[in-house]
């Protein structure tokens, strides 16, 4: 087998750019190795930047999303008793949808499939060989065969624990990490949304985030520590502790019940690897890069990579210029670099560290009576939030 750009990972980033390629006319084909159904229910992110909400919109994935996703204008941060609201239009002129990975997902799988280009599902790439060769190799395993497609140029599109990542030579490749001493228990309730918009909630016991799927679906998280086990919270119990920690001092919200169909527990990790390129083998999304879910970053930031990468192929194909392929590392990096920052200051500013000292709890206390006080500061807030420009 050969092709132009062999794609590696069918998630969000690899999916959005085997699109962006294939409407450029560049030649691809994409390998994930899961099956269908799988990539399709994995539960993940919900939250869709103006720039990703483009971008789906601009190639022809957007439909749906426009007519069941559900346009936020701002979000509450909750903390010592108190709520204040982060007016997104009002600051920013910009405003964000929810609407799931899983149904991004959904509704890009069924535009490939109509109209290509090349898919397959449970195909496990095992090797990336040549990245500093002009034609490297995707080595994998598909229908019991092993198989090798020879590409131009590779894209790793395999999130985290994907293998692309390791054809970089550990001598030019750097990593920079920090793990988290908690993680979210996150669940699915059959229940309509107890407030319209998202709640990022800062309580003693621990963060909480109240989140919705859809109106009828709420999605709700609460900080643990790590190592739990989801089984050991009992439905009754995360009820219990989701209303003492969106609690109000006046004793005015109510958070509503239903049958919960999902828990799950999520480590939390800020992760980058440098260079986003080396030869011709590229990363993009989780697999160069990976942010704690609290600030909402993680697809969006995916989505931006392949944005980047497909305006460069295309430029590539239409020109014989390298020139934007070339800038591809340095160009995601920047903005990389600045949601990594942001979702650090999130997490680490609604998250009470199970080692932290009063002083340290007045300081989170502080700087969310900041942002609850200064338009500047909820305006920077707001503008990371909605997502910063493209490329
Ligand atoms: C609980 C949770 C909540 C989140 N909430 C948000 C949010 O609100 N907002 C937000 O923006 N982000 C959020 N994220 C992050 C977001 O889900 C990821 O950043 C996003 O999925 C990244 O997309 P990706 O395509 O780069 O990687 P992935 O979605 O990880 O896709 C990688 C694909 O590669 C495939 N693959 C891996 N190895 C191989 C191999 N060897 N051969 C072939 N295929 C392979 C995998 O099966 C997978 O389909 C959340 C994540 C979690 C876990």
């Amino acid at each position: 087998m050969r092709t132009t750009v062999g794609i590696v990972g069918g998630g969000p980033a690899g999916l959005l750019l085997a699109r962006l390629l294939h409407q450029a006319g560049v030649d691809c084909v994409l390998l994930e190795c899961r099956d269908r159904a799988y990539v399709e229910q994995r539960q993940r992110a919900g939250i869709l930047e103006q720039g990703t909400i483009d971008a789906l919109r601009a190639c022809g994935a957007g439909e749906r999303m426009d007519r069941e996703g559900l346009p936020h204008d701002g979000v509450e941060l909750r903390f010592d008793g108190r709520g204040t609201r982060i007016d997104f239009p009002g600051l920013t002129g910009r405003q964000v949808m929810v609407y799931a990975q899983t149904e991004v997902v959904k509704d890009l799988i069924a535009l490939h499939l109509a109209e290509g280009p090349q898919l397959l599902f449970e195909a496990q790439v095992t090797a990336v060989e040549g990245a500093d060769t002009d034609s490297p190799v995707i080595r994998f395993t598909h229908s019991g065969r092993e198989q090798t497609l020879h590409c131009d140029y590779v894209v790793g599109c395999d999130g985290f624990h994907g293998v692309t990542r390791h054809a970089i030579p550990d001598g030019v490749r750097q990593t920079f990490e920090r793990v988290y001493p908690y993680s979210w228990l996150g669940i699915l309730a059959d229940v309509p949304p107890s407030s319209d918009e998202l709640i990022y909630a800062h309580h003693e016991r621990g963060f909480a985030l109240l989140s919705m799927r859809s109106p009828s679906v709420s999605r709700l998280y609460l900080q643990v520590p790590n190592g739990t086990d989801p089984a050991s919270w009992s439905d009754e119990q995360i009820w219990g502790e989701l209303d003492a920690r969106f609690a109000l001092a006046d004793g005015s919200f109510k958070l509503a019940r239903g049958p919960i169909t999902s828990k799950s527990v999520t480590p939390m990790r800020s992760f980058v690897a440098e260079p986003m390129r080396y030869g011709r083998v590229l990363l993009a999304g989780d697999a160069a890069h990976i942010v704690p879910p609290t600030g909402a970053k993680g697809l969006n930031l995916a989505v931006a990579d392949v944005v980047v990468l497909a305006r460069a192929f295309a430029h590539l194909h239409t020109t014989g210029s390298a020139e934007l392929l070339d800038a591809y590392s340095d160009t995601c990096l920047r903005r990389v670099w600045r949601a990594e920052h942001f979702s650090y200051f999130m997490t680490t500013t609604l998250h009470p560290d199970p080692e932290q000292s009063p002083f340290e709890t007045r300081l989170q206390i502080s700087q969310l009576d900041r942002i609850a006080s200064s338009q500047h500061a909820a305006a920077e807030v707001a503008e990371n939030y909605t997502g910063l420009p493209i490329g």
